[in-house]
């Protein structure tokens, strides 16, 4: 980080706790080839008694898997498959909160999400919503939850995202795309056992490890970037940079993926992303495209913002022979750019990372319309 930047950029803070943020990490993490059958064990403490369940939402791309049969359920656990084609909504959340309060009496003894972003972020809404009264879009924010949520256990099956360590999940609302961000939302227990990666098809490995790599890139080249966010952030990038440009076994590339994602998102928790992912938003929103594409989309043009990291993302696609779809945008009508344009630049937290405090003077709403045009 260039010393001059962060002392131009260090904000006067109103109050102590707003310059030092106390934020909750994990407190509990299981690692290695082969960990998920140590679920059972580590489940056994935490059940209240043989009618409070253990529900286990899964990637429905699981289904008929040996990994549904490793599942330790017992007395009247649930297991319950759930499709990641679109990523989660508010009102998704609400109908499994509704379900699970409909079949059981007692709240459950858990929460236990296996998959992608989207099935990790499932699981915590809904542990947090099963004890908050209301819908999930009320929550949508920053520290709008003021009761604990059931205990829950996120493990991932596709490394990137860092929604295994971050303190949000991100859902589609009526109104918008945005995360229940609060203390209650972090995992109390995550297991990482890269074997579950194994199925993962090779493009959207690519698209959720560049998730990673955008996160590494935005932190590190941001305006709240400070020690605790470049350690985390230039070793995930270091990952990356083996995984996606080196010859690694598959076995290797699956664990360093597995860890990059862990110090991507312990990056970002006490920075901010960039101008990657405000776009990003823009694009989920009025068009659906998921949040991995949707950044590769945007960031393959940033080479004003992040060269570097662009050059890097180029020898990236390359090696990988990853072809990105082309005119995402070319049908969108007046209205529809507008939209996007205006939920972009809606994300100031991010562009104030990016670009500074002064940022509304170098982004304008024409400047963003002409790099999505060239989606
Ligand atoms: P995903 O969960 O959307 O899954 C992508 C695809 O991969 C799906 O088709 C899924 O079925 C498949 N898949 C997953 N594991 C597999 C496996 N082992 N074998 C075969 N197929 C597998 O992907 P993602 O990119 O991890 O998550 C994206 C979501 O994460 C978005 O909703 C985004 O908003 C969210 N997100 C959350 C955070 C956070 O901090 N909470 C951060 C970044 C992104
Ligand atoms: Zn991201």
């Amino acid at each position: 980080m260039d010393v001059n930047k962060q002392m131009i950029l260090k904000k006067i803070p109103t109050k102590a706790s707003e310059e030092f943020r106390n934020f909750p990490m994990v407190p509990r993490v299981v690692y290695g080839k082969g960990s998920f059958d140590t679920l059972g064990d580590i489940l056994m403490p935490k059940r209240k008694h043989s009618e409070a369940p253990m529900i286990y939402l899964v990637d429905d791309v699981f289904e008929n898997t040996e990994l549904i049969s490793r599942i330790p359920s017992i007395f009247c656990d649930q297991v319950i498959l759930i499709s990641a084609e679109e990523e989660p909504k508010t009102e998704q959340v609400d109908a499994l909160v509704k379900m699970i309060q409909e079949m059981f009496t007692e709240l459950p003894s858990g929460i236990i999400g296996i998959g992608g972003g989207t099935l990790l972020d499932l699981a915590k809404a809904v542990a947090i919503m099963l004890t908050n009264k209301g819908n999930a879009s009320e929550y949508q924010g920053w520290d709008l939850v003021n009761k604990q949520s059931v205990y829950h256990v996120g493990i991932p099956t596709i490394s990137g995202t860092g929604a295994e360590v971050s303190r949000t999940t991100v859902l589609m609302g009526p109104e918008k795309k945005l995360g229940i961000n609060s203390d209650y939302t972090t995992f109390d227990q995550v297991l990482l056992d890269p074997e579950l990666t194994v199925g993962v098809p090779k493009e959207q490995w690519f698209y959720t490890g560049m998730d990673c790599f955008i996160h590494c890139i935005e932190s590190l080249n941001g305006t709240f970037l400070n020690a605790f966010s470049q350690s985390y952030g230039e070793k995930s990038l270091e990952l990356c940079k083996e995984v996606f440009l080196e010859d690694l076994s598959a076995s290797e590339s699956r664990e360093k993926l597995m860890m990059a994602s862990w110090h991507g998102g312990m990056s970002i928790a006490y920075s901010q992303v960039g101008v990657a992912h405000a776009m990003s938003y823009g694009l989920g929103y009025v068009l659906g495209v998921k949040h991995g594409i949707g950044n590769c989309l945007v960031f393959q043009y940033l080479e004003e913002f992040y060269p570097e990291g662009v050059s890097v993302f180029n020898q990236m696609l390359k090696k990988h022979n990853i072809v990105l779809p082309k005119q995402i945008c070319s049908k969108l009508t007046t209205a529809e750019m507008d939209t996007m344009i205006k939920v972009a630049i809606g994300m100031e937290p991010l562009w104030e990372n990016a670009l500074g405090e002064q940022w509304k003077s170098i982004i304008t709403p024409e400047k963003l319309k002409a790099i999505y045009q060239k989606i």
